[in-house]
């Protein structure tokens, strides 16, 4: 097994008898098939499996029972229609490709599904999504190179990028019990800050309370305790992607972050978004990575032809901000920022293989932050931290409004879309928060 190739599930021309899968614009055509968690909305039914494939929910359960379906596909459902997708994480990358290619038939204009499989459709409008399996592990990376040479300039003027930044996909452990999927309400966090270097500290709701863009990647099978994950290994086994907010306080994070890292600045809330976009869907926007002219190459253990060749994936990212105002006024959300995944300094595999490279087991539902992933350019920025310059430029909106950090009230959206020439455009839904106010 290796990295995901491109296969007859990946032409563009493929057409669902969904028909909302094949609008132009659609974040989940044909091509995309990503895998979450639902109920129906309004009811406290059994959590279960489905794919998106245009507006609509394929449900795994029902689409078990509907049946047609050959012994190794019946193999790969059987967990899902359970509701359990770290079962079917664990099957490994075989069963995800196997899975996809059967789906991908059945979603097909004149399948067989095409008479079967319409009463296992629920609209995404009539569902109730969750966290999309569970997660044992919550890492997070620190891959934005733009981001952390930004924000080591404000927390330290004189030395921005540490020496250890362009050898070590530098990372710390994050908590689980906080995250939350897209639509995640949470009140702003009171914490330790210190107001002035001369003052002492406070414990008071925090003032600069801030969002991060990140992609999600989840592990696959993972690996044995004690049994090095390799960048071979890696690049096979991860499940595939969300999008996810670090949600941060700066002010917080400013006084408790040295020496040992971000703590309660970050641990309040995160959200990703609820569908995983699996490797195997991402496999037409991979790009070549490399490190800058000059800059130290990879450890050996940490590269590999294939991720020099293909490591990197082409992801547009934005960030889009909507106001209680704008809200009450009926605005939509506006565009703040924008970058691209391939534009990180390292990649999913080597994320992978780095944390399990001292035999750290990795399990399957396992979650890995990117890192905040900001463009090259002013304005390009993934956090307000950066947008602001440290909370120094205000930043106005169309209707008159301004920020610098985040307000009550305030809701973060931010999107993800993959496109390219000859390939089929895709997306990862939404992944909104909204801030309230303290408690
Ligand atoms: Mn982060």
């Amino acid at each position: 097994m290796s990295v995901a190739t491109l296969d007859a599930t990946h032409d563009a021309a493929l057409q669902s008898w969904v028909p909302s899968a094949n609008l132009a614009g659609t974040d989940f055509p044909i091509q995309n098939l990503p895998f979450g968690r639902f109920r129906r909305a309004g009811t406290t039914e059994p959590l279960r499996v489905g794919v998106a494939i245009g507006d609509q929910v394929l449900d795994l359960q029902r689409a078990l029972v509907a049946g047609g379906w050959g012994e190794a596909a019946r193999g790969w459902l059987t967990p899902l229609a359970a509701g359990d997708l770290n079962a079917f994480m664990a099957q490994g990358p075989a069963a995800r490709r196997g899975l996809r290619a059967t789906l991908s038939a059945a979603l097909r204009v004149g399948s067989p599904g095409q008479a079967a499989l319409p009463s296992c459709l629920l609209p995404q409008a009539d569902a109730e999504m969750a966290l999309p399996c569970a997660i044992g592990d919550y890492t997070d990376f620190y891959t934005g190179i733009h981001h952390a040479t930004t924000v080591g300039k404000l927390f330290r003027p004189d030395n921005p990028l540490l020496p250890n930044y362009k050898w070590v996909p530098i990372g710390y452990h994050g908590r689980v019990s906080s995250i939350g999927v897209s639509g995640q309400r949470f009140h702003r966090p009171k914490g330790q800050t210190k107001p002035t270097p001369e003052a002492d500290p406070v414990f008071a709701p925090a003032k600069r309370l801030d969002y991060e863009l990140e992609l999600g990647v989840f592990v696959g099978a993972g690996n044995a305790l004690g049994e090095p994950m390799s960048m071979d290994a890696a690049e096979a086994d991860w499940f595939g992607m969300v999008l996810l907010n670090d949600w941060s306080a700066r002010d917080v994070q400013a006084w408790e972050y040295q020496p040992l890292g971000p703590f309660l600045a970050k641990n309040f809330a995160t959200t990703i978004s609820p569908w995983i976009v699996t490797q195997e869907a991402l496999a037409p926007f991979r790009v070549p990575f490399a490190h800058p002219e000059g800059d130290p190459a990879p450890l050996p253990y940490i590269d590999s032809p294939a991720n020099r060749a293909q490591g990197g994936i082409a992801i547009a990212l934005e960030v889009a901000l909507q106001t209680a105002a704008m809200r009450e006024a009926g605005l939509p959300p506006q565009r703040i920022s924008q970058s691209n995944f391939a534009d990180a300094y390292w990649t999913v595999a080597q994320m992978v293989a780095h944390h399990g490279s001292n035999g750290c087991n990795l399990q399957p539902g396992d979650l890995m932050g990117s890192g905040t992933q900001s463009g090259p350019e002013a304005g390009q920025g993934g956090s307000l931290l950066e947008l602001s310059l440290g909370g120094t430029q205000t930043l106005t909106l169309a209707n008159g409004e301004s920020r610098t950090f985040l307000q009550d009230g305030d809701c973060v959206v931010m999107r993800g879309r993959c496109e390219r020439a000859g390939a089929a455009a895709m997306g990862f839904g939404d992944c909104t928060g909204t801030v309230l106010p303290p408690r």
